[in-house]
């Protein structure tokens, strides 16, 4: 880690501190429901910013709430991630939140009409709404590839793998991969890759949750491994 590194992590903190006492006045709020500054945005909570932090960690340029949209039923939408490269926006919403209504909306919204298989439009189906959820916690002590691994470092690297998971707006599955024509990850429900419009030959498509796609997990300062405050 660089001094840089190290002086952007080091305001980082500070910042979400900062928030985190304004939020709560000292009260405990889950931690997921914290405002947080990852990468000199200030996020709503720690899940908007660790799925920031996951996005990067896939080379996915992303737009924090770049756009306030007008649903079909009149209704003001405000969406959480817009991804250009995709054509894909990503609503986060925590378990137990309810409200993805206007998520399915804006969806229905954008997604196109053609004939499935002869989609002719710049992104295939129209452009994609997905909901992010929290992630799966790894549980690598039932996985036999760690299976030699001592119990202490199990537990201890139980808390650290996280996948990430999803829904689709459209009502069929969206699958992540990483495209091999022009190598973006992405999500994808039609037989072409967001990006490229490539035909996604030999890509393998992960499910949500799937041990291959991995979740960046952003906490504040006082927070440890397990979520909770310390
Ligand atoms: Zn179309
Ligand atoms: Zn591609």
């Amino acid at each position: 880690m660089t001094e840089r590194d190290l002086l952007s992590q080091l305001a980082d903190t500070q910042a979400t501190a900062h928030a985190r006492q304004q939020a709560t006045g000292g009260q405990g709020l889950t931690v997921d429901a914290l405002p947080t500054v990852y990468r000199g945005t200030q996020f709503r909570s720690a899940l908007e910013a660790s799925w920031a932090a996951t996005l990067d960690s896939y080379g996915i340029a992303w737009l924090y709430e770049p756009q306030l949209v007008t649903l079909p039923s009149g209704a003001r939408y405000l969406p959480d991630f817009h991804l250009p490269a995709l054509g894909t926006w990503i609503e986060v919403k925590g378990d137990g939140v309810p409200r993805v209504e206007k998520a399915f909306e804006f969806g229905g919204m954008l997604a196109c009409s053609c004939p499935r298989l002869a989609c002719t439009c710049r992104w295939p189906g129209g452009e994609l709404v997905l909901v992010g959820h929290p992630p799966r916690q790894g549980a690598p002590g039932v996985d036999e590839r760690y299976a030699h691994w001592p119990v202490r470092a199990l537990r201890r690297l139980a808390w650290r793998t996280h996948h990430m998971r999803w829904t689709s707006t459209r009502g069929r599955a969206a699958w992540f991969t990483r495209c091999p024509d022009c190598d973006a990850h992405g999500w994808f429900d039609a037989a072409r890759c967001r990006a490229c419009r490539g035909p996604l030959a030999g890509a393998h498509g992960h499910q949500p949750g799937a041990d291959e796609v991995s979740f960046v997990r952003v906490t504040g300062p006082a927070v440890d491994d397990e979520g909770a405050a310390a």
